[in-house]
């Protein structure tokens, strides 16, 4: 189902990057039909006329392909990583793994952020920190008290260590 949609869209660029390179190879005798029967044509002879046409377009494919591949890049990096989903993701999930668009980030359940939501997210992001600042800082006094020999090294001068990893 969902990869059918990805079939979908990669079909849509390739029939537009084929309709696009028959434009590009095409607009040049499109051009001097067009100049042949409005009566501007004006160039030295059939054989300039082929090789300039000729040359141009391979310079086009060039730039054509280059783009192409440039937009492919682009899309792959920064469309949401959820499989078939083209949406630009630009909200970091799972500490960053993920980028994903706000229909599949899984804090905001298919829905555009709300302004409670994000106040929400908000709080709890700064209390997630508080609450792992807190954990380092038992961690730390654990460890200090553990160890009789650093604690009685570091007796004296025991508050400056503290205060490095708490505030
Ligand atoms: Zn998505």
């Amino acid at each position: 189902m969902v990869k059918w949609r990805v079939v979908i869209a990669v079909g849509l660029i390739c029939a537009v990057a084929v309709l696009l390179a028959l434009w590009v190879t095409h607009s040049r005798q499109m051009g001097s039909w067009l100049q042949v029967h409005t009566g501007t044509i004006n160039e030295a002879g059939p054989y300039y006329g082929f090789w300039s046409g000729f040359g141009s377009d391979i310079e086009e494919f060039g730039v054509l392909g280059a783009i192409t591949a440039g937009v492919y890049s682009l899309i792959k990096k920064y469309n949401c990583h959820e499989p078939g989903c083209w949406r630009i993701g630009q909200h970091p999930a799972a500490g960053g793994q993920f980028l994903l668009c706000y229909r599949h980030h899984p804090d905001y359940q298919g829905k555009k952020p709300t302004h409670e939501l994000i106040q929400r997210l908000h709080r709890e992001h700064l209390k997630r920190e508080a609450a792992i600042h807190g954990k380092l800082d038992e961690i730390h006094q654990r460890l200090q008290a553990q160890s009789p020999a650093a604690h009685r090294e570091n007796g004296s001068d025991s508050t400056p260590t503290t205060t490095v990893g708490g505030q």
